[in-house]
């Protein structure tokens, strides 16, 4: 679903991302770990269109993110075609981001009627589902200013759900929220892995990312620093900068 083949990235003269490369298997979960500052959040956003990638290649799904390549060299994409290819991907930031002046449901209908010109009714049907499914049926009337964080998050996911993703990515949903409301945005996102969910997740939840993850991912200064299985990664670290990084996590 996501190949990414030493893909960098540059804020000016800072190399942020320096040769990327990872492979997202369709139906997997990802967890991307790795210090504050090593790329992980650039990663995501390059996937999602939010950056620019400056060199190597980044795919989903078999299409290259934001170029079209012709006679052997890259083109930008039309912003037309480049919206379409992000109108597959769900994204879920640290800080829900959700319109604060909308309702819970106003909030999920909004993307799906603009962009996928969904009638009303149909896209208020299916918002009803996706809330019943995050557990909060019962407030679709509410102001997100009225929910909790971890309820706020959880709107956040049916939100992205709304549009159908072929391919979600979450950027530290949890590290905003009271550690008592973790567990219940976690559940959430363990019942979309286990629906099948091709999934990349930036956290700190390590028990998260041992229980739900297919592939962990260790990130430092830029570049992958190793990765495979969760609980080889966690029990057998091969690098010093790695076994360094889960010591200081634990
Ligand atoms: P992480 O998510 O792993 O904490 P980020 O991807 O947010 O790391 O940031 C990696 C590095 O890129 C940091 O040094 C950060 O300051 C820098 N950076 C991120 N976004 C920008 C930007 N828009 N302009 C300049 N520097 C940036
Ligand atoms: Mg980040």
């Amino acid at each position: 679903m996501v190949r990414a083949e030493r893909v960098c990235k540059n804020f000016g003269a800072v190399k942020v991302l320096k040769g990327i490369s990872l492979d997202v298997q369709r139906g997997q979960v990802t967890c991307l770990i790795g210090p504050s500052g090593s790329g992980k959040s650039t990663f995501l956003r390059c996937i999602n269109h939010l950056e620019r990638v400056d060199a190597g290649r980044l795919y989903v799904d078999g299409d290259l993110v934001g170029y079209a390549e012709r006679g052997g060299k890259l083109h930008e994409l039309h912003p037309r075609n480049a919206a379409k290819q992000r109108r597959d991907i769900g994204m879920v930031f640290q800080h829900f981001n959700l319109f604060p002046h909308r309702t819970v449901l106003g909030n999920i209908i909004e993307a799906p009627m603009l962009v996928k010109k969904m009638r009303r009714e149909h896209a208020v049907d299916r918002a009803r589902d996706l809330l019943d499914r995050v557990g909060l049926a019962e407030k679709a009337d509410a102001y997100p200013a009225q929910l909790s964080g971890g309820q706020q998050q959880r709107v956040a996911i049916a939100r992205a759900l709304a549009m159908e993703p072929k391919l979600m990515l979450f950027d530290e949903p949890t590290s905003a929220l009271d550690p008592e409301l973790v567990g219940e945005v976690l559940a959430v996102m363990r019942d979309l892995a286990a629906a099948g969910m091709t999934m990349v997740v930036v956290t700190h939840e390590m028990g998260f990312a041992r229980e739900v993850a297919d592939q962990l991912v260790f990130m430092d200064g830029g570049v992958v620093v190793e990765s495979g299985r969760p609980s080889e990664v966690l029990s057998n670290p091969q690098h010093e900068r790695t076994r360094g990084f889960l010591s200081r996590l634990l």
